[in-house]
């Protein structure tokens, strides 16, 4: 379904972005992993992936430098030939109330989140126009749909990339790149290990947290040719909390 395609997905290593990564290359892609974890971790999540029989390769690069993000675009389409497919995936949590939250993690949580984003659209942008043909997916968060107590800085990161993939879609729509949000609900990561599940399973509808596996579906779907005049769209992945 993917096969031949080279995708980009940072925070790749780990959590939801190593689950895509590992169902993309399950269907024949290419996979370029940004991180910015240590060597180790990274050149795990490599091997894992190229056991699948594709090509792989692990990047250093924090996202909110965008220098970095340029530099390492650079290096992947040297390496690759070109980008396909680009998933921003990297993001954090620093929650606590309003009047408790210190101004360091609210910029953290927009910079990592919001301007990762944009950063590495903006390494791949040329990239896609040239060649008329693209597939961005945002991870976004229903804490951006419907802003969740104790994540002011984590809805508000999360509701911007909503606002960029709507802005970005409508940009580089005529030029056939689509660039589409998923906004996952609680999904059984390191992300959510600390948090008392058992408080959130009364407010999910399905009854049951989602798995990185489940959002991973969702961006096949936005990845492959199933999805080619969909653009701007939110795709929950939620056991309906959201409705
Ligand atoms: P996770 O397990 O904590 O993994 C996050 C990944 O992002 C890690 O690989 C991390 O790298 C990477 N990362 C963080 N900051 C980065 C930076 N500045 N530069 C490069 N990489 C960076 O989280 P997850 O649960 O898989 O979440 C993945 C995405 O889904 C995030 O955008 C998150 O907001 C979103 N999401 C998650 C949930 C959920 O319930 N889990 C729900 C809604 C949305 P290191 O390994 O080096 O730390």
């Amino acid at each position: 379904m993917l096969k031949g395609k080279n995708a980009v997905i940072t925070g790749g290593s780990r959590g939801i972005g190593a689950a895509i990564a590992k169902k993309f290359a399950s269907l024949g892609a290419n996979i370029a992993i940004v991180d910015y974890c240590s060597p180790e971790v990274a050149g795990a999540a490599k091997q894992e992936i190229e056991e699948l029989g594709v090509k792989a390769e692990a990047y250093f690069c924090d996202v909110t430098d965008s220098e970095k993000c340029k530099e390492v675009v650079k290096n992947i389409c040297e390496e690759f030939g070109t980008v396909d497919i680009l998933v921003n995936n990297a993001g954090i949590t620093r929650d606590n109330l309003i009047v408790m939250m210190e101004e360091s993690d609210f910029d953290a949580v927009i910079n990592t989140n919001l301007k990762g984003c944009f950063n590495m659209i903006k390494a791949c942008g040329r990239n896609f126009i040239k060649k008329k043909y693209g597939k961005i997916i945002n991870i976004s968060s229903i804490s951006g749909l419907i802003g969740l107590p104790g994540q002011a800085n984590y809805s508000a990161s999360k509701a911007g990339v909503i606002g960029l993939t709507k802005a970005v879609a409508k940009e580089l729509a005529a030029k056939n790149v689509c660039c589409n949000a998923i906004a996952p609900g609680f999904i059984m990561t390191d992300m959510t290990k600390e948090l008392d599940t058992d408080a959130y399973l009364a407010s999910i509808p399905m009854k049951k947290l989602g798995t990185p596996e489940d959002v991973a579906k969702a961006a096949v779907f936005l990845a492959s040719d199933m999805s080619d005049y969909i653009t701007g769209e939110v795709i929950r992945v939620d056991g309906g909390i959201a409705i």
